[in-house]
C-alpha cells in the first residue's frame, strides 16, 4: 500500500485525501474511487508495449488502408506529433501526403525522433 496518493482527475490537484474507500480533492470538491483511475485505462502501447504520448513519433508496421479513399498508409511510414484519442482508433494523427486520420496503435510502433 503506498502513501502517495494520485492527483484529482479532474483538477489535476495533488492534495487529495482519502475518507474511507473514496479519495477526496480539496480543490474542486471531486470525489473518486482510487484504483479505477483513467491511469492504467488510458494507458495506450503500441504493437510492441511501448506506452505512447502526444507529440510521440511512430512508424505504421503495416499497409492500412484508409477509410473512404483509395490512398494506402504504407508499412514504415514515420507519423509524427501523435495525440492520444479515447475510441477504437486511440491515435490521432497527420499523415504526410494523406492528412488527418485515425490510426490504431497496435499499427504503430514508437520510434526515437
Ligand atoms: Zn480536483
Amino acid at each position: 500500500m503506498s502513501d502517495i496518493l494520485p492527483p484529482c482527475p479532474e483538477c489535476a490537484s495533488t492534495y487529495t485525501y482519502q475518507v474511507d474507500a473514496l479519495l477526496n480533492c480539496p480543490q474542486c470538491g471531486h470525489e473518486w474511487q482510487p484504483g479505477t483511475a483513467a491511469d492504467e485505462a488510458s494507458e495506450v502501447r503500441d504493437s510492441v508495449g511501448n506506452v505512447l504520448r502526444d507529440g510521440d513519433t511512430v512508424t505504421v508496421i503495416k499497409d492500412l488502408k484508409v477509410k473512404g479513399s483509395s490512398a494506402v498508409v504504407k508499412v514504415g511510414t514515420k507519423v509524427r506529433g501523435i495525440r492520444l484519442v479515447d475510441g477504437d482508433h486511440d491515435i490521432d494523427c497527420k499523415i504526410p501526403g494523406i492528412g488527418q486520420m485515425g490510426l490504431k496503435s497496435q499499427f504503430v510502433k514508437k520510434v526515437a525522433d
